[in-house]
């Protein structure tokens, strides 16, 4: 490890720099920080493939500093779970009410078994609900306030770029872009939607 305290970077706003990490196979398969990408590279691990244009300077030497890299190893993995959070319970309900189909802006969460009944703080519990709806089955279940669901919550499964997309909103970087088929309209959604 003692590579490692020589080989930091002196400039810190390129150690947080976002790098991309592609499988043996050119598989897009994370997103890393600078720092670690040198580790990976300086450890024969990784491959320089794209690099930003200015170097990176430590005390002893300058590198290029990488942008995309390559592991020389395929690695397996499990897909990751998509985090539950609101954003994600509406992007899952396309930002829909789902018991009235309005997609108008004001939206909530809505247990479907309200919490005061037990019910969990789970995807299989939780829908995207539009503020007149969420009022009007307050805490009540869905069969006692009347109402009915247009769609049974699940877990969504995570696309193939789901790590890489998380982080997209401080990080897209032109050159990563052919390593990435099919992203740009996701890439789209995830940057309009990254306010939120
Ligand atoms: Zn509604």
């Amino acid at each position: 490890m003692s590579m490692l305290a020589q080989t930091e970077p002196s400039q810190r706003s390129h150690t947080q720099s976002p790098v991309l990490v592609l499988n043996q196979n050119y598989e897009p398969i994370n997103v890393c920080t600078l720092r670690r990408a040198l580790v990976l590279v300086f450890c024969d691990k990784a491959e320089i493939i794209e690099a930003y244009g200015s170097p990176v300077y430590s005390q002893c030497f300058s590198y290029e500093a990488p942008s995309v890299i390559r592991l020389f190893q395929l690695i397996r993995r499990p897909r990751p779970r998509v985090k539950l959070t609101r954003r994600e319970v509406f992007i899952r309900d396309r930002y829909t009410c789902q018991y009235c189909g309005g997609a108008n802006g004001d939206l909530t969460l809505d247990h479907v078994i309200p919490r005061s009944k037990g019910g969990a703080h789970t995807w299989e519990n939780l829908v995207t609900a539009c503020r007149h709806c969420n009022h009007r089955k307050g805490g009540k279940t869905v069969q006692e306030a009347r109402m009915k669901l247009m769609v049974t919550p699940y877990e969504p499964r995570a696309g193939v770029y789901y790590s890489i997309e998380r982080r997209l909103h401080s990080a897209a970087i032109e050159n990563w872009m052919k390593f990435l088929p099919g992203l740009e309209t996701a890439s789209n959604l995830a940057l309009s939607l990254s306010s939120d």
